[in-house]
């Protein structure tokens, strides 16, 4: 399905099967010399043939079509092997897109899951060891991508519209918003969503992934914008709103925690499993391994930014992360 949503830019649906985000919205912008395409859908024959009878239906050539790619989630980026052409740039913040290259040589995130099954608990608590059934592993993109490397207050000229780059880690950690501040428009990517909460996960605890997004959160909150463009569900009109409501979303989540978190020992999985979840499963036994995988990695998250706030203390046992509350 494609819709104008604006003067030259247009949003197209991509499904996205057997994923509670449903589907994703690719925009596509029309340009006088060269047009540009924003985030991909899975790397998987339904996506493609949806993204392939779009840009026909569109009229347009990959070879004078740019892209851009707000974060490495496969959602997003996964069809880049056949969307890249040797005349069409491929713009990615430095962060993410030396990741998908790090994943195309060396398997990174195949890697980084099967970590993550060891240290979040998650196979000491019954769930199946199949890190590849994780979708950023399921769906990844194909083939050694030529990225052009944005950072912060880049530019991108289109069809009329003058894009900023604007750094917005949490999500992922070089994941990138582009801001149009005469349009007052922001392309959100997943940094912000209507009716879902945005996954903030943490695989590996180098970092604090909750504090980062929060800060993040603050701010777009600052721009001037009538109109976000993100890249699942609907689109969004009270930007400060949703930001309210995403950020009142990760104060619950960390009072929902901290009344998990006791003074016995608990692993992320562990705690996981009795965290409120908006989704259709009725029990944590029913929830597909992917979903098991990203719940504990955003119960790591929470968890992670508790610690560093000396809240919660950690300890590491044969390789297990574990949690309880500090006492005083
Ligand atoms: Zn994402």
């Amino acid at each position: 399905m494609i819709e104008e949503v604006l003067p030259n830019l247009y949003r197209i649906e991509i499904p996205l099967p057997n994923n509670p985000l449903r589907v994703l919205n690719s925009y596509f912008i029309r340009g006088k010399e060269r047009n540009l395409l924003i985030d991909t859908g899975f790397n998987l024959d339904v996506c493609w043939l949806a993204m392939a009878q779009a840009l026909t239906e569109l009229g347009v050539s990959m070879d004078n079509t740019d892209l851009f790619i707000t974060h490495y989630h496969s959602d997003h980026i996964g069809l880049i092997g056949y969307l890249s052409t040797p005349t069409n740039t491929v713009w990615m913040s430095e962060s993410d897109a030396q990741m998908v290259n790090a994943n195309y040589k060396a398997n990174i995130f195949h890697t980084r899951n099967v970590n993550h099954l060891y240290h979040s608990g998650l196979l000491a608590d019954g769930t199946p060891n199949l890190p590849e059934e994780e979708a950023v592993v399921k769906y990844a993109s194909t083939g050694l991508v030529k990225f052009t490397m944005l950072h912060e207050g880049d530019r991108i000229d289109v069809g009329g519209y003058h894009f900023q780059c604007l750094e917005t880690p949490g999500h992922t950690q070089g994941h990138m918003c582009l801001y149009e501040p005469d349009q007052k428009i922001l392309i959100s990517g997943d940094h912000v969503l209507a009716k879902i909460t945005p996954n903030i996960g943490l695989w590996v605890l180098d970092r604090d992934a909750l504090k980062e997004y929060l800060l993040s959160l603050e701010k777009i909150a600052a721009l001037d914008v009538h109109l976000v463009l993100p890249a699942h569900r609907v689109l969004i009109y009270d930007l400060r709103g949703r930001v309210e409501e995403i950020k009142q979303h990760h104060v619950r989540r960390i009072e929902d925690i901290l009344g998990i978190v006791g003074s016995q020992k608990m692993s992320a999985a562990q705690v996981a499993k009795r965290m409120r979840w908006d989704l259709s499963y009725r029990r944590w036994d029913d929830f597909p391994i992917n979903q098991k995988i990203h719940a504990a990695a955003e119960a790591m998250a929470h968890l992670h930014y508790l610690v560093l706030k000396g809240q919660v203390r950690m300890s590491l046992e044969e390789g297990i992360y574990y949690f309880r509350k500090e006492q005083y």
